[in-house]
């Protein structure tokens, strides 16, 4: 054998399907409902092992990203910016009060925690336009009322960004 050795976690979870996740550290984690016999888990890592070795490679040669610093003036205009507009759009959107925070995050503009009703920001807002962060606002406050993205989803977010589309191709163009 002239391939490292590569080593498996399988993890028992409450779900029906088996989920197969390659880490950057290289790490490989099988996570299987609690049932299943873990030589049918093994198989399917097997079966899976081309994609496993691509996954890892391709991991392993992505430079690790560098976010763009966000100096303190611009963080404060951005925490000034959406102190104002969470608020407007709850309004707007006629949604019972939230919380929200900002961080640095490399592969979401926010997220939404419906249940606990709390958003998360990403630092980098600061960097891009004021009309591109509020379509992140509203989409992340359409969250409330629709946890995936379906057609109900997307029909709420155009009711109040019309254009979305387009902004979310422009935010594209931001590296993050
Ligand atoms: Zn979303």
């Amino acid at each position: 054998m002239s391939e490292p050795a590569i080593h498996i976690d399988f993890i028992r979870k409450p779900i029906r399907r088996m989920h197969l996740h390659v880490y950057p550290d290289g790490r490989v984690v099988v996570s299987m409902p609690w049932l299943m016999p873990k030589r049918m888990a093994e198989q399917f890592v097997q079966s899976q092992w081309d994609w496993v070795l691509t996954t890892m490679d391709k991991l392993q040669h992505q430079p690790p990203r560098v976010l763009p610093t966000v100096s303190k003036q611009q963080a404060d205009e951005l925490m000034a910016f959406l102190t104002e507009r969470v608020e407007y759009w709850r309004v707007v959107m006629n949604e019972q009060p939230v919380t929200w925070k900002v961080r640095n995050m490399k592969t979401q503009w926010g997220n939404c925690r419906p249940k606990m009703r709390r958003l998360t920001f990403n630092l980098q807002l600061a960097l891009v336009d004021n009309d591109l962060r509020d379509y992140i606002i509203v989409h992340e406050l359409s969250h409330l009322q629709v946890p995936n993205h379906g057609p109900l989803f997307k029909a709420r977010q155009a009711l109040f960004i019309p254009d979305w589309p387009a902004r979310r191709q422009r935010l594209k163009n931001y590296q993050r």
